[in-house]
């Protein structure tokens, strides 16, 4: 058997697709070497997952069912990835299947190319892996979907972005619960509304207690004024 041609397939197989899980393909050309079904087939489901999602090749921590607190403390770690700026908030934020206890996505501000809010990369990294435009993806969004983010969801973007209370929206009741952190400070764009546009559309919107502190310096580290009271 041909081992270089083999790895030379599959590399064309993973580059031919998006999102191309970041495990070293030495770990498994070894054992697929001896793998008596075609190499398509093989690497077909480790890409695929049903409906039609593909894999992500993000790792993340296990999370006791229904720890609001342990979720929440996972999206203030990944708030601090975010590279601080004076102009926004480091939030991190999460979309979780409650009902499988599985995270769907992760995001932080600033994470992906533009300027783009935590919760706007989670649904981004999850349109991507459906391959859907993002107001699409309440069609594949398992039943009981939920978010966890740090700070409550922006209802006004003075960029123009649209804001991420009206991308859950745009989801239909795709989301149910929005479980926030802290509530949004003042400093930017005034009185947030979002939280009363949310439960207006039926969105339960929960706060998840006692990381305030921790998330408002984590929020406003790029800030020159860090006192946001
Ligand atoms: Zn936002």
């Amino acid at each position: 058997m041909d081992v270089q041609k083999i790895k030379r397939d599959v590399l064309d197989y993973l580059s031919s697709k998006a999102d191309v899980p970041s495990t070293p393909l030495s770990d498994f050309l070894t054992p697929l070497c001896a793998y008596p079904t075609p190499l398509e087939e093989y690497t077909k489901g480790l890409l695929d997952l049903p409906p039609n999602r593909r894999m992500s090749s993000e790792v993340h921590p296990p999370i006791p069912p229904g720890d609001h607190k342990a979720y929440m403390q996972y999206a203030l770690q990944l708030a601090k990835r975010s590279p601080p700026k004076s102009t926004n908030f480091r939030v991190g934020a999460l979309i979780v299947d409650a009902d499988k206890n599985e995270v769907l996505a992760s995001g932080y501000t600033l994470e992906l190319e533009g300027n783009t809010h935590a919760e706007q990369c989670c649904l981004m990294k999850l349109a991507r892996q459906y391959n859907l435009s993002e107001e699409h993806l309440a069609g594949v969004l398992p039943e009981n979907t939920v978010l966890y983010t740090t700070v409550e969801p922006c209802a006004k973007r003075l960029s123009g972005n649209i804001p991420c209370v009206e991308r859950i929206l745009k989801l239909g009741r795709g989301i149910k619960t929005v479980y926030v952190g802290v509530k949004e400070p003042e400093k930017f764009v005034g009185e947030n509304f979002g939280r009363m546009q949310l439960e207006d559309a039926g969105i339960n919107v929960v706060l998840v207690g006692g990381l305030e502190k921790r998330i408002l310096e984590v929020a406003t580290a790029g800030h020159k004024d860090k006192t946001l009271d």
